[in-house]
């Protein structure tokens, strides 16, 4: 089985304080090359662990914890969730892959994973764009992001049914939409509303210009902050949709997706 399960939509500064909409990240299910369904956990925000039990996941059946850059609507549950995945810290096992600035620091970022939590797991590397690292023999790609992190990095996670893009908090930039096409599944942080940007975010009208470039299949908006929260995520993607035709559509908490012959959201 392939599919994965949004365990949070929020993002930026008072969204994931004020827990507006949850923040625990995308949890992906992937089938490896033995037909073994492994578990990754993309960008455990705060409430990570809480809302994966709430959704019936257990934290000791994760795979591997990929953490996108150093601020901690993406990070701040990493270190709880390396103790679950190594079995309370008693096996070295699972992987963790992250951004320079998570792992070792870099300039006024990090590091966000302590010395005892980073000897844990099995594999722990830190990545750049351009880099990709397989775990279990399926491929994962650090892609270009224009953040304030300038260590930041997104993902492409190449799964037996296509390749999950999943572009993390950044400026629009070309670099962006060259290093995702090819993407079956999109999924896009869209912290900001039309005409109000901020700097190192996207737009709605930014969301519009990268998933109209890439035409992936199916596009997903998540990490919402609170003005986008307001005006309604739907009617976001709505504008999207319209604007691209590409089927877009605006993620909700606990919201999953099945990636098989069809793109089947439950
Ligand atoms: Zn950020």
């Amino acid at each position: 089985m392939t599919a994965l399960k949004f365990l949070g939509t929020g993002g930026g500064r008072f969204a994931a304080i004020l827990q507006t909409r949850a923040t625990g990240g995308v949890y992906m299910f992937i089938e490896d090359s033995s037909g073994r369904t492994r578990h990754f956990h993309v960008d455990p925000g705060p409430g990570a662990l809480v809302r994966m039990l709430a959704a019936g996941l257990s934290p000791l059946e994760t795979d591997a914890i990929l953490v996108s850059h150093c601020h901690p609507d993406h990070y701040a549950d990493a270190e709880i969730l390396i103790e679950g995945m190594t079995d309370g810290g008693n096996k070295k096992q699972g992987a963790l892959v992250a951004s320079r600035s998570v792992l070792d620091g870099e300039g006024d970022f990090g590091p966000s994973v302590s010395k005892y939590h980073k000897a844990k797991p099995a594999t722990v590397r830190a990545i750049s764009p351009g880099e990709s690292i397989e775990l279990f023999g399926i491929n994962v790609e650090a892609s270009f992001s224009a953040h304030s992190d300038p260590a930041s990095v997104g993902f492409r996670i190449h799964t037996p049914r296509g390749i999950v893009g999943y572009v993390s908090d950044t400026a629009l930039d070309e670099r962006v939409i060259k290093a995702h096409q090819g993407s079956r599944v999109l999924i896009l942080p869209v912290t900001r509303p039309l005409q109000m940007p901020i700097p190192y975010h996207l737009t709605v009208e930014d969301a519009a210009q990268i998933i109209g470039a890439i035409r992936p299949p199916l596009a997903f908006l998540t990490h919402f902050g609170m003005r986008v929260i307001k005006d309604g995520p739907s009617k976001a993607a709505e504008w999207i949709q319209n604007r691209t035709g590409v089927r877009t559509v605006a993620a909700e908490d606990g919201m999953a997706i099945d990636i098989g012959q069809e793109l089947k959201i439950f």
